[in-house]
This record gives C-alpha cells, structure tokens and sequence, in this order.
C-alpha cells in the first residue's frame, strides 16, 4: 500500500502514480493492529477512533481510522515511517505481480491510468447525483447510490442511470480482479489483516 515517499520518484515506483489503497479507492476503513499504538498514531495526525467490535455483545474493542486517510498528500504517505502495520504489509495484487515481473511498468501504469479515469468521472457522476460533498470513499458512495437505485421505479429512473451502474460494476471488477489481494474488498470496505469482516 501506499506511498513510499522514502523510496526515490521514479516511473518504477507504480504507488506513486497510484494510491487507490489509501484514498477511498479501495478501502472506506483501515483496523489498526495490536502492535500500533492508537495515541501516537492520532499524536501525528491520524484520526484514531474506538469503537466496540461487536457492539451491544461484547466488551472488545477495536481502533481504527476512515479512508480516504488524512495522511494521504499529492499520492504519498507523509507519515511514512510511523504509519500502521497494516500499511506496512499491505501490497496489492497489481504490485505483487509488478514485483515479480508478471506486469511491466507500462501495463501497471496504463491499468492505474484507466481506473483513475473510470474512477474520477464516476465519481463526479455520483456526487452530482446525490448532492453530497466531494471526499466520501467510492464505497460509500456505492452504497448512496445502491440505495438510490433501489427506492427509485425503473420508469422513474434518470436517462444516465443505466450507464452509472455499468461503470460501477467495470470498476468494482476492474478493483476486485487486478487491485484487491483478497476478493472483493469493495464489498468488505475494511483493510486489516486478520479483522477484515
Ligand atoms: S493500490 Fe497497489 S499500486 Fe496502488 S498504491 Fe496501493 S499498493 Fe500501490
Ligand atoms: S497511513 Fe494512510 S497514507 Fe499512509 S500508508 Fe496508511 S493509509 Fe496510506
């Protein structure tokens, strides 16, 4: 995942075009570890909440903090070396295959490229179609519109309507198949190892 600002800018360095693992892109919520210490994360910027697990059953807590993350600038993470440990682990599908020379450079940042632009205007699409605030993760922008969608009678539906909902399928195949290590992570919205729900 994101950004290695401590490794040299080069066109090798697919992350730094990219950045969908720390923006909302990919992920709505990021599960801080046992090994992260929530106070000094939110001490240099994150804003760390804690929430019950499992509420209304149990006492287990758990810390975390939304996406797109706050430490996220111009494609890098400017809280590099502190950040969690599951920004550490993380490597997506598209740069394990990029390390092991299965993708080119070229294919990597074509692929960034054409998901950027599907994202973008998509994006944009939905924030006009919902009236909501630039920023949300693509998730819960999804959600909004799933919801949209549902309570609105295909007689009744706006003329573009069916085109969002193909382009928000070609993303979530596009994210699921060549970015999301695991599945379908858009469905899931949490990136931490071993908690994903
Ligand atoms: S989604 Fe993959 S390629 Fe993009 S920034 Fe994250 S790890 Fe790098
Ligand atoms: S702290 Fe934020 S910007 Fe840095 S790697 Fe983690 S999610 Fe990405």
């Amino acid at each position: 995942m994101g950004l290695k600002t401590d490794v040299i800018a080069s066109e090798k360095n697919i992350c730094l075009s990219c950045g969908f693992c720390c923006d909302g892109t990919i992920y709505s919520y990021v599960s801080l570890q046992e090994t992260d210490n929530p106070m000094e994360l939110r001490n240099i910027g994150l804003p760390i909440k804690t929430t019950e697990r499992d509420p209304g059953k149990s006492q287990e807590k758990e810390s975390g903090f939304d996406q797109p993350c706050a430490a996220h600038q111009n494609r890098a993470c400017t809280i590099y070396q502190w950040r969690p440990a599951i920004c550490k682990e993380y490597k997506c599908a598209l740069l394990k295959a990029y390390e092991t020379q299965e993708v080119n450079t070229e294919a990597a940042l074509k692929l960034i490229g054409d998901c950027t632009r599907l994202r973008d205007k998509l994006r944009s699409t939905l924030e006009t179609h919902l009236s909501v605030d630039a920023g949300l993760p693509l998730l819960r922008l999804f959600q909004l519109m799933a919801k949209k969608l549902t309570a609105t009678k295909p007689h009744q539906q706006e003329p573009d309507m069916v085109q969002i909902q193909l382009d928000m399928a070609s993303l979530r195949i596009l994210i699921a198949r060549r970015f999301d290590p695991m599945g379908d992570q858009l469905a899931k919205h949490h990136r931490g190892a071993a908690n994903s729900p």
